[in-house]
Order: C-alpha cells, then structure tokens, then sequence
C-alpha cells in the first residue's frame, strides 16, 4: 500500500491518533493533546463529534457561543424558521433518533429546532467534549510534527492531528457598512445575533434594513407589534407563501412505509429531498398547463417544489421568464399599491440565482397603513443618525433600527480565523481571489484540515442536514482509513484541487446563477471576489464524486506517513456537468448498441431520438428543395438567417457514420450555425452507406458544393462567400471537397469547418483506446461504420482518409474541432497539425470535457455554447476576409 518513503522528517513520535482509542491521555503522549479539535456546536459539529467519539477518537469542540445550536442558537428574530421542511431538515443518522422526534409544524421555529438540537446534545451526552464561550482565533500546521496548534480567544493552544472547521456557511454576519451606523443612540438589533429574552417593538417607530431571507421572516412579525414599520430595501426578492402548517402527509406516509428506503433517497436526490426532477422545458409546455404546474408549485409553499418547475429554468432565461413573471404577476396582486407592488418585484435577476424566500403575509404586511416601504435604490441612505436613517431625499425617525443585513457567506466564518499553513501560507492570502478547495473539504497547503460543507460542495444550495452528514461520514471515514494504514497527514494535490475547481465553475457556468449579485457569488460582501461558492451539480453527483475519490484509493489525496507516501493523482470529474448527465441518462435507458442493430433500425432510431430534442433556435426561414448529385437528386434543407440578406453561404454535410441521418439530422446545429454565423446554411443529404459505398458520399459532397457556388445568388448568397462545414463523417467529406475543389480549380472555399472529423482510418490511436468505449461513439460503432462505408483497400484512400492525402497545402483556411473524450480526437489533431505544416492557416479547437457527439446538442449540453460561438465567429472572420478590400 505504502510507496517508497519520501524522507519525511517526524520528531515526534505522533502517533496519538493511533492510540487514542478515545483516551485523550493517549494523545497527548503523541505529542498532541487530542486527535480532533472541532470548531463549532451546531449541526455539523455535533454529529462530528459524536461520531469521532464512536470512532474512537480523542476530540475537542470549541464554540464561540455559550450553547450549542449554531445558526439556531444565534438567530432568535421573530418568525426565524428553516425553509425546508423539517421532516427532512433533521438528522438521519440514528433511526431512534430519527423516530422519536415529531415536529410539530413543517416548518419549524428556531426554538423548536435549538430545543432538537439540545436534545441531541444531552442524548449522546456531547457536551462533556464541548468549550463553549471559546472562540478559535489562529490555527498553525506545524509540518515538523505534523499537528494543528489551534490557539482561542482566552490564549490557550490545542495540539491536534486533525482539524475540523463546521464553523458553518452563515454564521459570519455581515457588519452594516453604512455610514454613522453607530450614532445612533435608540436600540439596535441584529437578526443574527437577536436578544435572548426577545424584543417588545409596541408602541415603537422601527426601521428595517434588508429584505433577505431574515428580513422577509421576521417584517410581519415587527410589523404586528410596531407603531410604524419602515422597510428600507435595497435589492427585492422573490418570495412566495410558505403555507405552514402541519407536516405533509405523503412524507408521513412515505416515512411510516419506509423511512430507510425514503432517507436514503434523500441521500441520493439532487438537492437532498427525494423529489422527481423535473423533465419538461418550458417552451415544450403549453401556456395553460405552465401556468398549472406554477399553482401546484406556489401553493406547496416548498422552494424545491418553485425552483424545479421546468428542467430549464435556472439555465434558459426565456424559461426562467416565465416562472419570474407568475410570481411577479401574484406579487401584483397581492400587494394594493401599484408603486410599492413594483417596488416590491424583482426584476435585477433571474428567479432563484439568489436563494428565494418563504414568507408568511410578507407581501401583504405592506398593505398596512403604517408599514411602509423605501426603495433604496431611489433613495439611497445617505447617514444614519442619532435619531434614525437619513436617506438623500428624506428622514426618518425611529427608536429601534433592525439590521437584517445578511452574512458573509461561505468563507467569512474559514477566513475569520486566522490559518496558517505549510510553508507560512494563510487561508486568507490562498483565498485572495475567491476560494479554492478539493470537493469543498480540504485545501492544498493546509494538511490535515476538513470544512464541513464548504466552498466547492453542495451546502446551501441543498437541505443542508443531508450535506453535513455526507461530510461528517466522508471526513470521519477518511480518519478511520488513515488511522487504519499508518498515516498522519493528508492533502489535496494541486491538480485534484484544480480540476475541482474547474468542473464547481463548469457547473456553474452553464446555470444562470452566475449572473445575479449575490451571496451565492459574494457580492454582497464589499471587495469580496466575485465567485460562484457552492457546488451545483447536485448532492448526488456530489457523493458519487466523493464516493469515487476513496474507492480510487484517495484520488487527489497525498497521504503521508512515517512509512511513506502515498499519492494516486487526478482529476475526479473530467467530463462538461451536462455531458455527463446525458451519458448517465443514455446509460439508464439501456439501449441496444447502435452496431448490434440492423441498418433499417439504426436510421429509426436515429430519427425517433431526433423527435425528442429541443429543437433550437428560431431561423428567419427554411426551404427545403433538391440539387444534382452525382447520381440523382440529392435533398438539401436551406436555413436563412434573419435579415434582407444576400448572407454568405455554409454548405454542410451532417454526422452518422457515412450511414446515418439526413439533411434535416443535425438541424438545431445548422440553426445555431445559421444564426450565430448569419449564413445561410444548406445542409446536404448525401448518399448514403451501404447501399452507396465509398467514395459516393465523397463525390456528393464535391458536386454539392459545386452546385451551390454556381446558384449562390438563387439562394440568397453572396457569390465568392461559400464556406464548407461538417460534423464527425460530414466533416470527414467536407475536408474531401475542399481538396478535390482545390484540384479542379475551384469553386473557391473561404473557410472549411471541421467538426470531430474522420481523418483516417487508423483505430489504433490513444483516443480510441481511451475513449473507445462508453461515450456514445465508441470504437465498436467506429469500426460498423468503417465496414458499411469501405472496403478495407479503399480505406486508406485519401478521399477517404484525408490525412492520408499527400498534398495538403492551398486548402481553406481550416478550423478543426476536436473533444477532448473523443475516440476521433487524436487524428483530428493530426489533421490539423498537417494542414498547419501544410501552409493552410489553421485553428484548433480543442474542447474540454466534451465526447464526439455533444457540441451538436444544441440546448441539451450548454457547455459547448461557447465552442460553437467560437466557430459560427471563425466562419464570419473568413466571410469577412473574403470581402474585396
Ligand atoms: C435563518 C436561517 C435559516 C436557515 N434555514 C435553513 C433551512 O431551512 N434549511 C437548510 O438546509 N439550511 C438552512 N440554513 C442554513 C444553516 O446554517 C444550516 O442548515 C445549518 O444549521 C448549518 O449548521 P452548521 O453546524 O454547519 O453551522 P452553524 O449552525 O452556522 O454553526 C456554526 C457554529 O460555529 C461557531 N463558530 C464559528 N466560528 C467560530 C470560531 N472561530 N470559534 C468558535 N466557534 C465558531 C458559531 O458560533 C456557530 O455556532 C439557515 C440559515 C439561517 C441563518
């Protein structure tokens, strides 16, 4: 198991850990004084040290605060509750646990869920293991003796193995910012850190800032009690009706049938509630039905139930539209005055690209006669004074300001304590651009630190109970595995860490949460850097990952012991989010290999899979008609951009192997192609293999373009503006045409676009034996294609195989596409690399985490947006050069 040792240095005999069997005593004769010091007694904390206690570990939990609890513990204000149902908001762990408790509403009050978590405290008789009132101010790894010194605010230092920060993602408030805030001389409260004996607004003149989540909770509330309520709003949110009350029968009943079976589910969702995801996309549903699924969704009064509507409405702005405006359109209603109704929409982002809200009477609190609202953004607040809120139109006089202002998300609570790592490297500096981390865990530079649910991880885009315990499992396992093969430090490696990074941002670029201002991307934190902090690819995805990490024996882990080192490097998630998600939707439905089928059946199916896409976008006009081929007439469907034109022209030959598709197969792409590129787009149905072999495919392609250079004006072109493009064995022929119109002096091509073309026939190659299998286009399929399309003699033909063509120069300037899990992507590289060493001006595209079919998915995979902008813009570059000076 152990490699060769790496000469680590270990003065200290740290073994602690191996000991400890639960005896701090043992520790300390490690040299350490425990084998865990936990920061933080709410959720995550709690389970986490009770099951390092069940473990056998020696720990330590250290809490700022005089109580355990958490987020529950501080935030007090009136009509604070959690927005998940607490059925499912709750520990699972312990099914007595788990059967004991009965909440008595579905949403339950933060007194309800502190006094649970008490319970829990007193049932597994945690607070032995806890120092409250204690506050965790620097952390030091000490990499000679491999051990956090954890030093707190009363002075005294901790010698620990292993570190966990369950500091929590909303436990930093955010302080107000706002000028003369502490002039004021009347009663201030802050929501997140409210007055244990409660606060007695009656009779008072109260001012509130902030309309998040707290402020919408708790407004109704001061406004049953206050003289006057003034809301003072900067940005507005969505929210819409909770609808307490008791907790859902059908969860009852499905918790009675089978509470394993449904808690396991949980575990296995997308965002940690077993709920469907939803499949239909908005624009597939018509209007009446829209707005039924919108009822049904807004009176469950449930956030999973409002934000999963349309499977495209966090990543399609035209669908997200469509929700926003029902919930606008109830905003209107609800609310008696127009202007404060509009006051009140939302309309700076796309609905839940900032977590939306559950409210109880929020909208209709301003329909009181003494509550009103001042928009911020009109009126910004110039100063607070002794005596109220003065902003630059007006002044305000109160006797308590109410700061419902938010936290600093995520990092602020990490950050706060001052971490040094290896090499004197701190979290702050590492962190300085926004944070790094691998699976939201561990950071590279900080050893044998855990987060609990960190950055990089699903947490507060998921039931965050089901988060934590995925962490605390995974984090307490890994202590377990360590313990169990003699090592004492682990570490991410920089390029799993990276990797990471990359696919938590290839996730969140293509959702629409990266567009809105807030905290998710911490922008509601002056300075902080602008960057997506959770993970969205879902809680399932997520623990797969997480799971996959250990069975890969800790893929991206450096694990050290007095042994030796051990280190399987790599990335855990390499594919695009969404191409992965149809590969496991095409593995769910167990198809039939496509070279196990007959011919007549494989065009079948090809054409039923077709039926079922997004169509893509609009285009001002399509013709479909007929041209001369080389043996007969050859079908073609012409796409025109809008515009009076004359456009340029792109003759395109589809993908299938030589033997699948048509004219119209490949139609989003040529739609996307079309529109991007403002070209007219005519895409041609060649004959077809194997009732037409090799090189008729070849030749239609060539007379094709022939055709459509002499009819350019016909076809609304403008002539000496024709560019070739084509897809996998379109591409393949594309290439081929541009060779033999080279050969017979014309007509001339401007630009050639060649998407994950067949080069050549050689099977051999790295990518086939890489991604040769699984990927849709696998080499099984490659190989029936070959076969049906030429005899092995002919198939190193360079009609056939271009990159075989012993003359490459004065071709058309190329752009060659290739993906990187691609079984074709070595010998379109290498076809590049000719028509580079040949002289032709050459671009390669070479695109990350995408499989031979996936660029083509116009609206399924969006992660090939930009590959295909950056296409349709080289084929305008070449029209563009192509026009007379
Ligand atoms: C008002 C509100 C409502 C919420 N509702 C939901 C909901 O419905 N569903 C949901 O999934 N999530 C909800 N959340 C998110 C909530 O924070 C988590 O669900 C969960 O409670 C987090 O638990 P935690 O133990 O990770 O962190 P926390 O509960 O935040 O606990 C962290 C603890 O660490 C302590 N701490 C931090 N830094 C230090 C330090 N340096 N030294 C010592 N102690 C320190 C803090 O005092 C705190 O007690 C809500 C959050 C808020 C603010």
């Amino acid at each position: 198991m152990l490699d060769e040792c790496t000469g680590l240095r270990c003065p200290v005999p740290s073994r602690g850990y191996q000991l400890a069997a639960g005896t701090a005593n043992n520790s300390r004769a490690g040299g350490v004084d425990v084998d865990v010091v936990v920061v933080g007694a709410g959720f995550s904390g709690l389970y986490t040290l009770h099951r390092l206690r069940q473990l056998g570990f020696s720990s330590t939990l250290l809490e700022a605060a005089d109580d355990v609890g958490g987020t529950w513990y501080w935030n007090r204000y009136p009509g604070a509750r959690c927005d998940i149902p607490t059925t499912d908001y709750a520990y699972t762990f312990d099914p007595e646990l788990d059967e004991e408790w009965t909440w008595s509403e579905k949403y339950a009050t933060q007194p309800e869920i502190l006094d649970y978590l008490r319970h829990v405290a007193d049932k597994y008789d945690l607070r032995r293991d806890i120092r409250f009132s204690t506050r965790v101010d620097t952390a030091v790894w000490d990499d000679d003796a491999r051990l956090w010194r954890v030093r707190t605010g009363d002075g005294d230092e901790i010698r620990t193995r292993f570190y966990v920060m369950a500091t929590g993602c909303l436990s930093l408030p955010k302080s107000p910012d706002i000028e003369g805030a502490d002039r004021f001389v009347g009663e201030v409260y802050f929501t997140s850190r409210w007055p244990h004996e409660g606060v007695d607004f009656t009779g008072k003149r109260v001012g509130v800032i902030g309309t998040g989540s707290s402020g919408i909770q708790s407004i109704p509330l001061i406004a049953e009690q206050a003289e006057q309520l003034t809301v003072f709003q900067r940005t507005p949110n969505f929210s819409i009706p909770a609808n307490n009350g008791p907790a859902s029968e059908d969860v009852l009943a499905a918790l009675e049938a089978d509470r394993d079976g449904y808690r396991e589910a949980a575990r296995w969702s997308r965002g940690g509630i077993p709920t469907d995801p939803p499949e239909l996309m908005a624009a597939t549903v018509p209007e009446d039905a829209r707005r039924e699924r919108f009822e049904t969704a807004y009176e469950s009064g449930e956030l999973f139930q409002i934000l999963g509507i349309f499977a495209d409405q966090l990543t399609n702005p035209a669908a997200n539209d469509v929700v926003a405006e029902m919930i606008r359109e109830k905003i209107r209603e609800i609310v008696d005055d127009p202007e404060t109704a509009d006051t009140l929409c939302p309309t700076d982002h796309p609905f839940g690209t900032k977590r939306p809200c559950l409210d109880t009477n929020y909208y209709q609190t301003f329909n009181l006669p003494h509550v009103r609202l001042v928009d911020l953004r009109r009126q910004p607040i110039a100063t607070i004074t002794e005596s109220g809120i003065e902003t630059v139109d007006e002044t305000f006089e109160f006797d308590a300001i109410v700061y419902a202002t938010g936290f600093d998300a995520m990092t602020g609570a990490l950050v706060a304590v001052d971490m040094t790592g290896r090499d004197g490297v701190t979290l702050e500096q590492k962190w300085a651009d926004g944070p790094v981390t691998y699976l939201g865990l561990t950071t590279v530079g900080l050893p044998n630190l855990f987060m609990v649910t960190g950055p990089g991880s699903p947490s507060v885009l998921s039931n965050m109970t089901v988060s934590i315990e995925q962490h605390v499992e995974w984090v307490t396992d890994c202590l377990v595995h360590l313990r169990q093969h003699g090592f004492e430090t682990i570490e991410p490696t920089e390029v799993a860490e990276a990797g990471w990074v990359q696919h938590v941002n290839d996730c969140a670029d293509i959702t629409l949460y990266p567009v809105a201002n807030s905290w998710y991307m911490g922008a509601n934190v002056p300075g902080k850097p602008r960057v997506f902090l959770p993970y969205i690819g879902g809680v399932d995805v997520y623990r797969g990952a997480c799971d996959e990490v250990v069975e890969r024996d800790y893929l991206g882990f450096t694990l050290r012991g007095t042994d030796g080192t051990q280190c399987n490097d790599g990335v855990v998630r390499r594919l695009q989010p969404d191409v992965a998600l149809v590969l496991d939707l095409m593995a769910g439905l167990e198809l039939p290999p496509i070279e196990t089928m007959s011919v007549t059946d494989a065009r079948a199916f090809v054409e039923e899979s077709a039926a079922v896409r997004p169509p893509g976008p609009d285009v001002a006009e399509i013709v479909d008609g007929v041209l001369p081929g080389v043996e007969g007439d050859l079908r073609y469907r012409l796409y025109r951009p809008e515009g009076p034109g004359p456009h340029a022209i792109v003759v395109y030959f589809h993908g299938g192997g030589w033997v699948l598709g048509d004219h119209q197969s490949d139609d989003p792409f040529c739609r996307d192609l079309c529109v991007r590129s403002d070209a007219v787009v005519v895409s041609v149905d060649y004959r077809h293999a194997p009732e037409h072999r090799f090189p008729a495919a070849a030749d239609d392609a060539f007379a094709a373009v022939q055709w459509v250079a002499a009819n350019a004006v016909e076809l609304g072109g403008v002539p000496g503006q024709l560019a070739v493009a084509g897809w996998s064995a379109g591409a393949n022929i594309a290439a081929v045409a541009c060779r033999l119109a080279r050969d017979a002096g014309g007509p001339a091509i401007v630009g050639q676009l060649l998407v994950t073309p067949v080069t050549d026939c050689d099977l051999t190659r790295a990518s086939y034996s890489e991604n040769g299998d699984g990927n849709i286009l696998t080499k099984p399929l490659m190989e029936w294609f070959w076969d049906h399309y030429a005899d092995p003699q002919d198939r190193s033909d360079s009609k056939a195989s271009p990159l075989r063509a012993e003359d490459l120069s004065d071709l058309p300037p190329a752009m060659v596409v290739t993906c990187e899990f691609d079984p074709l992507r070595d010998e379109g590289r290498a076809y590049a690399e000719a028509l580079a060493a040949a002289g032709v001006p050459t671009r390669h595209l070479s695109a990350r985490g995408h499989i031979h079919t996936s660029l083509t998915m116009v609206d399924v995979v969006l992660s090939g947006t930009d590959a295909r902008a950056e296409m349709a813009q080289m084929l305008g570059e070449r029209f563009e050069a192509s026009v007379p000076a």
